[in-house]
């Protein structure tokens, strides 16, 4: 976790910025997050430990923790856009509901196979991996069926 902010300092001072507490305690709420989260909870779970931390200053970091490979953007909804820690994180799919926007995490060990013989194939450093899948999760999926036979 320490070298992991100590990597963050550095970025940002390389950056030209400065380097704040602010920006600390954001990475470190965002690394203690296991779940995908938006500003609006990351906001919420800060403030509800007291925190002085606003809106504005998630928003402006975000940018910034993406860059730096921390973060990555995994889908939007209500347009809202939903993030995940990208590292020490194993290769995983998503699978998203067009019709109620559930996202389900999805994890076989064959995907980890598969990305390595296409990075070694294409000689590719692979970074970070993300793969969506688009269709009805099994709630929305009997609604349809059970409208159709209506
Ligand atoms: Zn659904
Ligand atoms: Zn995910």
């Amino acid at each position: 976790m320490d070298a992991l902010i100590e990597g963050f300092k550095q970025f940002i001072k390389k950056r030209g910025l400065k380097y704040t507490s602010e920006r600390e305690e954001i990475l470190r709420e965002i690394l203690s997050t296991k779940d995908h989260f938006d500003v609006d909870t990351l906001y919420l779970q800060l403030k509800s430990k007291n925190s002085k931390i606003s809106k504005a200053s998630i928003y402006r970091t975000i940018p910034l923790l993406i860059e730096g490979g921390y973060i990555q953007e995994v889908y939007k909804k209500g347009g809202q856009s939903y993030y995940e820690v990208t590292l020490n994180k194993r290769p995983h799919l998503h699978f998203i509901c067009i019709k109620c926007s559930e996202v389900k995490e999805a994890y076989d060990p064959r995907l980890n196979e598969l990305i390595d013989d296409l990075e070694r194939a294409s000689n590719y450093r692979f970074l970070t991996f993300h793969l969506e899948i688009f269709g009805l999760c099994p709630s929305c999926r009997e609604g349809k069926v059970s409208h159709e036979t209506q």
